[in-house]
């Protein structure tokens, strides 16, 4: 029998984004700073983010002739103004992918393929591999636009494409259930990254279910902590969605670094830390962090991958603060399942008690409206009563709480970010020396994190050595992002075991990796 949420439904109002967050004269006003840049000192005001959103927006039509629809790539690190750029495209009825700065050329072919990207927008230090992957798809020189002030090369700042006009607010021509608002990429349940079609209502849903979660518990006042990477839809819509909604301002870094965040924390008096589970083991252990004044810090919430009972504790003992949690998806816009901030008094961890446990399934406004262009992947992702199979096994308890306690898809997480077996095994069996391979995900308590690991089978005539490890660490480091280095190690194998469809045996792998000694 299916489960409600226990909080309150939401009125979910039958508009697209723009209209959403802009069409509205809200309390907090409009010189209100909702916009930091942590490295410069740099903010934007509420007023300031419509008008350079519906610039921008302006531009795309007049001078690109934006059509609705276009998909419109952003291949960058954090920028204060990246949402920005979000949120112009969707004034112009645009699709926005936002992709993974740390890609090599190969891995945004594949996004700009499969989205059908039309323009890209990057910092000036990617260039480099901006323009080798635009000229393999296609997308000519001058689609291309930078984030900052400068032109470099032939290629100019995003500014240059603002027109004095401002466009409207797009509300006849999009249809919030059916028109997708961003196209973010994630592995599923297997197989290689898919586009998942967000729509405006979904994301919309999820900003109204995050607030409820802790309304009543921040103010206008409140500061949100923007490390986590805006190409990532906690960060999109957990940060900058839900803080801009209610003028909570976001502090934004271009990256984690510890210094840098305890710095931004003591400048800006941040009040809420969005972050994931190595951050919180930094906090709870990093000696460094008592050279800072971190006392305006009130709320951590940490998502993305599993977080130990052990670490909240820890980090909670430390900084004295909550350090809650939340559990969701792409798919899901993210947010699905969050702990309520009850004040610190109402806080407390659970024990996990004995229950049944079973694969959630997931349904609700927030939930996306499929894969882009894969019928098979959303035969298999959903039933046919609509709720998501969300490939991960948890069981709720007599007083609700739910808890993720395994994950039975293929997906394997470094530090929040997601790693996809096939797509690893399939550049590892590119490899001439490579027979047959299978990656799987190994935890690691020193980091917080999985680490991918490769069993390899060596191909006919090739030996098992020391110096293929390194040649295939060699090759496999050219050609993705750092995050999806093989961290945990390659292991030779005589056989990768299958099942008699050809699946990989992936518990077998892992129960492997847990009891060979003589491992490489
Ligand atoms: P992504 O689409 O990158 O957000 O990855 C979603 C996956 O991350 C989920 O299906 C889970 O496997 C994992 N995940 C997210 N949040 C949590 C959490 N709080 N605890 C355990 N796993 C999580």
């Amino acid at each position: 029998m299916p489960l409600k949420s226990k909080f309150e439904d939401i009125d979910i109002p039958n508009t697209d984004i723009p209209s959403f967050l802009f069409n509205r004269s809200p309390d907090f006003g409009e010189n209100h700073p909702v916009l930091f840049d942590a490295h410069s000192g740099k903010y934007l005001t509420f007023g300031q983010v419509r008008e350079a959103s519906q610039r921008f927006g302006a531009g795309l039509q007049d001078r690109w002739n934006w059509k609705k629809n276009d998909v419109f790539c952003i291949f960058s690190p954090n920028q204060y103004d990246y949402t920005v750029v979000a949120w112009g495209v969707h004034f112009a009825a645009g699709i926005v992918t936002p992709s993974n700065p740390a890609y090599q050329v190969g891995e945004l072919v594949h996004q700009l393929v499969s989205s059908n990207a039309k323009a890209i927008i990057a910092l000036p230090q990617l260039l480099s591999v901006v323009t080798e992957a635009a000229r393999k798809v296609g997308i000519p020189k001058d689609r291309i636009i930078l984030f900052g002030d400068k032109k470099v090369e032939d290629f100019e700042p995003w500014k240059n494409l603002w027109t004095s006009r401002r466009a409207n607010y797009p509300k006849d021509k999009i249809d919030p259930t059916r028109d997708v608002a961003f196209l973010a990429f994630s592995s599923g349940t297997t197989g290689l990254p898919k586009g998942v079609m967000l729509s405006h209502r979904n994301i919309i849903a999820n900003t109204l279910q995050t607030i409820r979660v802790d309304e009543h518990n921040t103010t206008v006042k409140d500061r949100y902590m923007a490390c986590l990477p805006l190409f990532h839809i906690y960060g999109l819509t957990t940060l900058a969605h839900v803080g801009i909604y209610q003028g909570i301002g976001l502090v934004v870094l271009q990256r984690f670094e510890l210094a840098l965040f305890c710095k931004a924390v003591q400048k800006y008096k941040v009040t809420y830390a969005h972050i994931v589970p190595p951050i919180v083991l930094l906090l709870a252990k990093d000696p460094s962090i008592k050279n800072y004044d971190l006392s305006s810090l009130r709320m951590i919430n940490s998502g993305a991958a599993p977080l130990t009972k052990e670490l909240v504790l820890e980090a909670h003992e430390r900084l004295g603060i909550p350090v809650k949690q939340g559990y969701g998806l792409t798919e899901t816009s993210p947010t699905t399942h969050a702990q309520k901030w009850d004040g610190v008094n109402g806080w407390r961890v659970y024990e996990v008690p004995a229950g049944k446990e079973g694969e959630l399934w997931l349904r609700g406004p927030n939930v996306m409206l499929g894969y882009l262009n894969n019928p098979e992947a959303n035969s298999r992702s959903f039933t046919k009563d609509g709720f998501f199979k969300t490939g991960d096994v948890g069981r709720v308890d007599t007083h609700g709480n739910y808890y993720i306690t395994d994950r039975i898809k293929e997906l394997i997480k470094y530090k929040g970010f997601q790693v996809a077996p096939a797509e690893l095994e399939g550049l590892l069996l590119s490899h001439p020396k490579v027979g047959d391979a299978g990656v799987v995900g190994v935890y690691s308590s020193s980091v917080a994190s999985e680490l991918p690991l490769a069993f390899i089978v060596p191909a006919p005539g090739v030996s098992a050595s020391d110096n293929l490890v390194k040649e295939l660490v060699a090759f496999m480091n050219e050609r993705v992002a750092p995050h999806k280095r093989l961290r945990g190690g390659i292991k030779f194998v005589q056989v990768i075991p299958k099942s008699p469809s050809g699946k990989i045996l992936r518990r077998v792998l892992q129960f492997e990796c847990l009891f060979r000694v003589n491992s490489k």
